[in-house]
């Protein structure tokens, strides 16, 4: 087959693989460079219980597995390569992998965000047995349990509050003697019940055999080390966008996120503002700075970062992808 495509997404993720099932049944035949270590975060996931239509829940690579099958079923072509360079300063677009280049005349951008992790001892066997980085998917099942939450941000006092709806008891590991979140947040933290503030503390290991049971905190103040037993420890010290490859080449926020005209930030709605049509709506809103060139999922999504969320946007990338490639026709 040429290498020259209509659409190639970039990620396999609910963003990713949403928008190669709507670009496959538009029979757009999207080429998805889903990486080698394909299905996104939900893979390294067990049990999803907010995911619409699965009353029990689905496990997390079993939901990722379905939908990649569901979009090649209608044509759509995976490669397991990771992109690593894209050019979009002129038509055909321009994506290479580490064996091969491939053209495209509008591409969707759906490489995700990754928690930003600790690397403390035992945290990668542990990972989804106790250790886990987002409250909002998993608080439901620490009904009872002893939970803590790392980092002082507003995502931080968000998945405690998030926890304590479940759990008997949350503790913040807080590494300086303040909050960073907002002071409406941060009193709503300090004010709650269930919720303990350690200050000056820093996670130093996870301990357990088959999932967490104990964890061991240093204050960096005193030096103090203790073990104190845990049944759910959740990081929220931030979010990395996957968008190394697109700098200087597409709009990014400070923090790195890919800016749509969708986005949530003030760079997004300044950018929305050149695009409203003659119908007083934004054109193509999932569009990035260039022109046929779409962004989906968590990699723009630094608020809500639900795997329906990345879906909902994958479907709207390919639908703007499809409108605007008939556009040019
Ligand atoms: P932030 O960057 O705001 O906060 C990160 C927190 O993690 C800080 O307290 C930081 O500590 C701590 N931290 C970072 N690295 C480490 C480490 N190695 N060990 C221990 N602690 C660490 O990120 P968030 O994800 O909280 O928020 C991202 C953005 O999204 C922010 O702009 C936030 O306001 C926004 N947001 C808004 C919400 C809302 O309005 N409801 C909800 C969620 C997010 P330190 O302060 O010491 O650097």
């Amino acid at each position: 087959m040429s290498n020259k495509r209509k659409l190639i997404i970039i990620g396999s993720g609910p963003a990713g693989y949403t928008a190669a099932i709507y670009a496959a049944r538009a029979d757009l035949k999207p080429l998805v460079l889903a990486g080698e270590s394909y299905g996104g975060q939900l893979v390294n996931t067990t049990l999803v219980e907010n995911w619409p239509g699965h009353k029990d829940g689905v496990m997390g690579p079993d939901l990722m597995i379905e939908m990649r099958a569901q979009a090649e079923k209608f044509g759509a072509e995976m490669v397991d390569k990771f992109a690593q360079e894209i050019n979009v300063e002129r038509q055909p677009f321009m994506v290479r992998t580490d064996k091969e280049e491939y053209l495209a005349e509008a591409v969707i951008i759906a490489t995700g965000a990754e928690s930003i992790m600790l690397k403390v001892p035992g945290e990668e066997r542990l990972l989804g047995r106790g250790v886990a980085t987002c409250a909002v998917c998993d608080a439901a099942f620490y009904r009872d349990k002893v939970t803590y939450v790392v980092g002082g941000g507003d995502a931080a006092i968000e998945d405690a509050m998030a926890l304590t709806k479940f759990a008997s008891k949350v503790v913040m590991l807080v590494r300086k003697d303040e909050f960073r979140a907002s002071k409406i947040m941060a009193e709503r933290a300090k004010n709650h019940d269930k919720i303990v503030i350690w200050w000056n503390t820093e996670l130093k290991e996870v301990m357990g055999e088959q999932k967490l049971e104990k964890i061991r905190v240093v204050n960096n103040k005193t030096d103090e080390e203790r073990e104190e037993q845990a049944d759910g420890i959740f990081y929220a010290i931030g979010h990395k966008p996957a968008t190394e490859m697109f700098k200087g080449k597409l709009e990014l926020d400070e923090k790195g996120y890919l800016v749509t005209r969708l986005g949530l930030s003030a760079q997004g709605i300044s950018l929305a503002q050149n695009y409203i049509g003659e119908n007083r709506l934004v054109e193509y809103p999932t569009a990035t700075s260039v022109e046929g060139v779409f962004g989906a999922g968590d990699v723009v999504d630094f608020r809500y970062r639900q795997a329906v969320t990345a879906a909902a946007m994958g479907c709207q990338a390919a639908l703007d992808a499809e409108k605007w490639l008939e556009s040019r026709k």
